[in-house]
């Protein structure tokens, strides 16, 4: 009998769990754990119009304040979960307070990565979370200081975006040959550094970064080969890692993420995984086994498992989670937008606009087969190539396709 559903992760997948449950028709208990003390808000500006000043943090929640009284749930904000027992079917809370479930969601997301030996500073930031966000921003408002960002991926390119408008002088480090290489491949991460120069910010790929010291006046990111980047700022944005440490203990299978069948199912019976943790054979990829730590991923995924939650407690079928994974990012006002899969060695056609001009439409395919679209201050054709993915085109038939688009 489902009776108590407990939701661990509030962030974007836990409480869209928590609101598919709900829209699904359950009136049982439901529990959401939360290690941040804030109710649930939206990541993605954190980066952007929350870290410029834009938007106050009232802006982002995830769910409207009267909303999320409707949804009747028991909020355990601010305690991380320590521990999983299936036998038991219980979670304990770094409190040692014990939560027993029905069923259970596990969306704890993902923890940001520090660099070997990273100093304790505090003009060193990282940015994952609201407090991350307005830490950061505090400190370079007023523009005029020297903002080092290490990583060029979502968080680095963002953050040098916003950290640039607001007056700041901003370089870039990134380890690998291009930035955003494993959203968006070499040839195309490249065409994205661009945005940045034209900005004014170089981005400077294939440097090492041997660690940060300060100096007794200043920060200073020091490089293989002697060289040391003067900074007043640093960020840290050089990825992040699924937060499975709390499940260990538990039998379920963890390999970078908690490994799901293509329900999203965990390997226990009533205990599904979602958002940034979860790692599924995704049927749309031919069962290629993914995981993905963008937003839409989190929502669909949260979405789902509640879902299947209410199937599988009617002895129903549970669906299995197909889709084209998606991104966007938003730097110096100039969209980009991803869907399918990147890899390495895709095939990388431009079939619209051009790098010259800031604004195209590239195609990514590989063994014949479409395998992505990605658009630069292109909102609409990319958004079409949807189909083109679902409907699994070849890469020429996608090429001939688009140009009537
Ligand atoms: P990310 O997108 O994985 O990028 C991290 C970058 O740092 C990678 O290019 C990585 O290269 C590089 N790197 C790793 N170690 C380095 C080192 N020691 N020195 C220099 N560069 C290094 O991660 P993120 O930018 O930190 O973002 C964190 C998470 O937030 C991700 O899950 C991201 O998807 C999400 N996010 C998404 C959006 C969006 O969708 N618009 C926006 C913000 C954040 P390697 O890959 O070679 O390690």
């Amino acid at each position: 009998m489902l009776k108590h559903v407990v939701v661990v992760g509030s962030s974007l997948a836990g409480v869209r769990a928590c609101g598919g449950l709900r829209a699904q028709g359950f009136d049982g208990a439901i529990t959401l754990i939360g290690a941040e003390p804030h109710t649930p808000y939206d990541r993605p500006p954190l980066s952007k119009k929350v870290l410029s000043g834009e938007w106050e943090p009232d802006r982002i929640a995830l769910v409207r304040p009267e909303e999320l009284e409707k949804l009747h749930l028991q909020l355990r904000l601010g305690v991380a979960a320590a521990a999983l027992s299936l036998a038991d079917k219980a979670v304990t809370l770094r409190d040692d307070s014990v939560v027993s479930y029905d069923a259970l969601v596990l969306a704890t997301g993902a923890a940001t990565r520090r660099l070997p030996n990273q100093l304790e500073h505090e003009s060193i930031f990282e940015l994952r979370t609201l407090d991350d966000s307005l830490a950061l921003r505090a400190r370079i408002a007023a523009g005029n200081l020297r903002v080092t960002i290490i990583g060029a991926g979502f968080i680095g390119l963002e953050v040098a975006a916003t950290a640039r408008m607001l007056g700041n002088e901003v370089v870039v480090l990134e380890g690998a040959p291009a930035p955003l290489m494993r959203g968006l491949g070499a040839e195309m991460g490249l065409a994205v550094t661009q945005l940045h120069t034209d900005n004014g910010v170089p981005v400077r790929c294939g440097v090492q970064v041997q660690g940060i010291e300060h100096n007794g006046t200043e920060l200073v990111v020091r490089l293989s080969g002697g060289e040391s980047v003067a900074s007043d700022v640093i960020v840290v944005g050089i990825g992040v890692t699924p937060v499975t440490d709390w499940l260990s203990g538990s039998s379920l299978v963890l390999r970078d993420g908690i490994v799901c069948d293509a329900t999203l199912n965990a390997g226990a019976p009533g205990v599904y995984a979602a958002g940034d943790i979860a790692r599924w054979p995704n049927p749309q990829f031919d069962g290629e086994e993914m995981r993905v730590e963008h937003w839409t991923n989190a929502s669909e995924q949260g979405l789902i498992v509640a879902k299947n939650i209410i199937a599988t407690s009617r002895g129903e079928q549970p669906d299995e989670y197909s889709a084209v994974p998606f991104f966007w990012s938003e730097q110096y006002g100039t969209r980009l937008q991803f869907l399918g899969r990147a890899a390495g060695d895709d095939d990388v056609r431009i079939v619209k606009g051009s790098v010259a001009d800031r604004s195209f439409l590239a195609l990514y395919g590989s063994h014949g087969k479409l395998r992505g679209a990605l658009g630069v201050a292109m909102p609409k054709p990319v958004m079409q190539c949807r189909r083109f993915l679902l409907d699994k085109l070849s890469f020429a038939d996608a090429i001939e396709a688009s140009a009537a688009l």
